[in-house]
């Protein structure tokens, strides 16, 4: 029993159902639980119609991936590659990975995505010093797509792949077409925390058919077509198994849902703080639709007098399961002798919401007494100061 003596409320937790065991009771009764097998290509080739992107590749994280996808385009030692700064570590660590170096890249205020301003000076300034990065990647934060277009314009300029990282923004849309199929490689990762998951598993999609083949390839060990084992090139073991493929296509067939229920959860919240002064939802970008995959928001602590340590503290207290928006890359002692190019010159965007910012309880299978829970806990937390 939680110490509240209430039930824990999770941040997003995994909401699994019927068509996600019919698939896993296919995969057991043909005893196809060896690592790849027919749900595995079945995966594949659902995401690609879903998305809208002519191949795909399962594997067992969007982590490996995106390891994949710098490999292919050639990454390596003395090379950058450019990286939202306001993300998961998973969006920068493969590019360590490569022996390559990341170059970080500030949000804007109206997406809170990769700024293209920042961008531009970053690829100007590496044109002219004769070092123009190997790839650029952008992160499609909490489920909202980046303005795609100014960034996408950007990278073909300077002739830079652009990789997306959509591992939280499965289903949502920027005019009209699917996050994840802008640039050369999309990928998404189904981690039990996302918004459709597989216990954990990832997929890379592109329209460039002969580069998800051969990362297929290197992923399955890299064995040369023969009879006996034969290797010609380094390989890796990231394939998906087809048991946890099953489950992935049960949880495809529900995605619209879930992205229904996240996003009313998000009204929810919205209709009750809203209209607080100090309190700022996480913008949805004009013709661009996100999963809402966490209701993020940030709270300015001079106009409301509370801050979010204070927030989660008592959220916490409630046992409700809350956290900070991501610690950017550049302030990561990880990365501390990294570049990084802010918005405007002399103002960083991403450590201002980092500073302010919260993850609310976003879960699909979240009902409506959890949440009132979490809304009665951040009311009392507000009521101290403000009248609402
Ligand atoms: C979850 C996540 C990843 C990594 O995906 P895994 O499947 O956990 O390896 C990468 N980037 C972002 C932005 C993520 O949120």
């Amino acid at each position: 029993m939680a110490a509240s003596g209430k039930k824990k409320i999770y941040l997003s937790p995994p909401h699994l159902g019927e068509a996600e065991l019919k698939y896993v009771q296919d995969a057991f009764s043909t005893n196809w639980i060896a690592p790849l097998g027919p749900h595995v290509e079945g995966f594949e080739r659902e995401v690609e119609q879903f998305v809208g992107a002519r191949a795909a590749v399962a594997l067992s994280s969007g982590t490996a991936a995106l390891h994949l996808a710098l490999r292919y385009l050639n990454v390596g030692p003395g090379d950058t590659v450019f990286c939202s700064t306001l993300t998961f570590v998973a969006s920068a660590n493969p590019i360590l990975y490569v022996g390559a170096k990341p170059v970080f890249i500030d949000s804007e205020p109206e997406t809170w995505n990769m700024s293209p301003f920042a961008l531009e000076r970053a690829l100007a300034e590496a044109k002219s010093r004769g070092n123009l990065p190997k790839a650029v990647i952008v992160v499609h934060l909490y489920g909202q797509s980046a303005d795609l277009d100014p960034l996408v314009q950007l990278c073909e300029a300077y002739g830079v792949p652009l990789i997306e990282d959509a591992a939280e923004s499965i289903g949502a849309t920027y005019k009209g077409r699917s996050s994840g199929t802008f640039g050369q490689f999309g990928l998404f990762s189904f981690n039990g925390n996302k918004i459709i998951t597989t216990s954990g598993g990832g997929m890379l999609v592109s329209d460039n058919v002969e580069a998800i083949d051969k990362i297929r390839f290197w992923a399955t060990q890299a064995r040369d077509p023969a009879k006996h084992y034969q290797h010609s090139e380094i390989g890796y073991n990231y394939r998906l198994s087809n048991v946890l493929a099953a489950i992935g296509r049960g949880q495809l067939t529900v995605l619209n849902e879930r992205i229904t229920a996240r996003r009313s959860i998000f009204e929810a919240y919205q209709e009750t703080f809203g209209e607080v002064p100090g309190i700022v939802f996480m913008p949805e970008f004009p013709s661009s639709r996100g999963n809402r995959w966490l209701t993020a928001i940030t709270i300015d602590p001079e106009i409301t007098g509370v801050t979010v340590a204070e927030v989660l503290n008592r959220l916490e207290q409630e046992d409700i399961e809350a956290r900070p928006i991501w610690k950017p890359m550049h302030l990561q002692p990880l990365f501390q002798d990294c570049e990084y190019y802010t918005h405007d010159e002399g103002e960083s965007i991403s450590d201002r919401l980092f500073e302010n910012g919260i993850c609310l309880p976003s879960g699909s299978n979240m009902t409506g007494e959890d949440l009132a829970r979490v809304v009665h806990v951040i009311e009392k937390c507000l009521k101290k100061v403000v009248q609402i």
